[in-house]
């Protein structure tokens, strides 16, 4: 019952602004690329391909487009790839990391190109804030300011403390913060389809309505779907959260937790500059966040996931509210509009796979993205496109990070997440994350 809230009318739906409408696949067709997946991970590697002159692309979503992750999430443009790059140091050595550093950069700056080159109609707005709670985020977040200055020398990032909090956000909840103004936040959906529509005009095919039900693996891949089948060189698993065992090998490498978010009534303009003066996108550094921003309705997008016990909320509006009260507190007569929620595909070390089935070197994956996924997967995506094309180095260094395989997850996904997310939260007390 609480799974169906999950699914409820949200805000990306409610404010889309491409109305592209694909058909459903009825025919048996060739292409040199069939993608499984229509969200951020299956449109933009196929962009990426489109871009080197791979055109000959065949994209199969189940649903409609953005039905997953891709049109739930807050909107975050911010920094990074995984939670905690240091933990695949041990696979790709110090220099490996410096690559990853880089690589991990590179997110706000493709997705604000894109936007540029197909004059994307997507809220980009510049603005995030990292916030901390206390001496031990201070000096984690003191750290993150450091990197960042060095990776990203031109763009404006402030370290702040004390009163100076809340000339960044409207809130007596933090200590300290960092001041991106390289980062920000966009209609998720938007950009997604916007990003769709810019594939088309290469000449790629997308079908909509069309669950992928049989894969027959060899030299050249037959996917069938229910009324239609794809016979292409190469196929790239793209589903997710969503791919419900359906690949059993890529299944077996990461589990599913969920995140809720809510949308509030449109806000007064006073109320939205006394929230965020720059009108940005915030998050904490705990190893479970709260994460908002403000959209151009001035509604306040509130998000998290639950702490420690893996549950799925039964109201989550009411839920979510209590969140966003301690953060705001003066929002309490303020109206919850929308309520949702979707699956985040962990993997173990909470960092991104991209790859091909084992010998099966013409099947590739890209999952895992582990909640952070917006900026992520335009960057991994770009990786991806390389191994998936004429090859790179960058390819070669993510897909030797080793994707492990995660037991038991089916009968006891509940228990395990529990644990997992309370040996994290443990953990923040050491690693200055709480
Ligand atoms: C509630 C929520 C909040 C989030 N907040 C943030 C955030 O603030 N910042 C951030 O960076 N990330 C966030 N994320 C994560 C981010 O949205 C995802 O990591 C990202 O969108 C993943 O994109 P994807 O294309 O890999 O997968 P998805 O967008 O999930 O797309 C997978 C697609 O595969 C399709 N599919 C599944 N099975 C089949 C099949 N058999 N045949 C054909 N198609 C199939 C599905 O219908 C789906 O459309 C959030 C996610 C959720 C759910």
């Amino acid at each position: 019952m609480h799974m169906r809230q999950l699914d409820a009318r949200n805000y990306y739906t409610a404010t889309k602004k491409y109305h592209l409408g694909f058909g459903r696949l009825e025919q048996d067709i060739d292409a040199d690329v069939v993608v499984v997946g229509g969200g951020f991970s299956g449109i933009n590697t196929s962009l990426e391909l489109a871009e080197k002159g791979i055109t000959n692309i065949v994209v199969l979503e189940a649903r409609y487009l953005g039905y997953g992750g891709t049109g739930r999430n807050g909107g975050q443009v911010m920094a990074g790839i995984g939670h905690d790059i240091d933990l695949v140091k041990k696979h790709v050595g110090p220099e490996g990391l410096e690559v990853l550093f880089k690589i991990a950069n590179l997110g706000a700056g493709i997705i604000k190109s894109r936007v540029a080159q197909y004059g994307i109609d997507a809220d980009f707005r510049h603005g995030y804030g990292y916030m901390g709670f206390n001496k031990r985020q201070e000096k984690t977040l003191f750290q993150w300011y450091k990197e960042f200055k060095e990776i990203d020398p031109d763009s404006q990032i402030d370290f702040v403390t004390g009163s100076e909090v809340r000339s960044m956000v409207g809130s007596d909840a933090y200590w300290c913060g960092i001041r991106h103004m390289g980062g920000g936040h966009v209609h998720a959906l938007n950009l997604l389809l916007g990003e769709a529509k810019a594939l088309t005009g290469y000449g790629a095919k997308i079908f909509e309505n069309s669950p992928v039900i049989d894969v027959t693996y060899g030299d050249r891949i037959t996917v069938r779907t229910a009324a239609g089948s794809v016979r292409a060189q190469k196929l790239l698993w793209a589903c997710n959260g969503f791919l419900d065992g359906l690949e059993p090998e890529i299944d077996q490498k990461t589990i599913n937790t969920y995140a809720f978010q809510i949308a509030t009534e449109p806000l007064p303009e006073d109320l939205i500059l006394r929230i965020s003066p720059i009108r940005g996108a915030y998050s904490d550094i705990r190893p479970v966040i709260d994460y908002y921003r403000v959209t151009n309705e001035n509604r306040l997008l509130f998000g998290s996931a639950t702490p420690f016990m893996e549950y799925i909320p039964a109201d989550l509006a009411a839920w979510n509210r209590a969140l966003m009260l301690k953060i705001f507190p003066y929002l309490k007569d303020v109206k919850i509009d929308m309520a949702w929620g979707g699956p985040l595909c962990c993997s173990a070390n909470l960092f991104p796979q991209i790859g091909t089935l084992r010998n099966r070197p013409n099947a590739f994956y890209v999952q895992g993205y582990s909640g952070f996924g917006v900026t992520p997967s335009h960057i991994v995506c770009k990786v991806l496109a390389e191994g998936m094309s004429e090859g790179s180095a960058r390819y070669d260094l993510m897909t030797s990070i080793p994707h492990l395989r995660v037991f038991g997850k089916d009968a006891l996904r509940p228990a395990m997440m529990s644990a997992a997310k309370t040996w994290h939260q443990l953990s923040g007390y050491f690693n200055g994350r709480r």
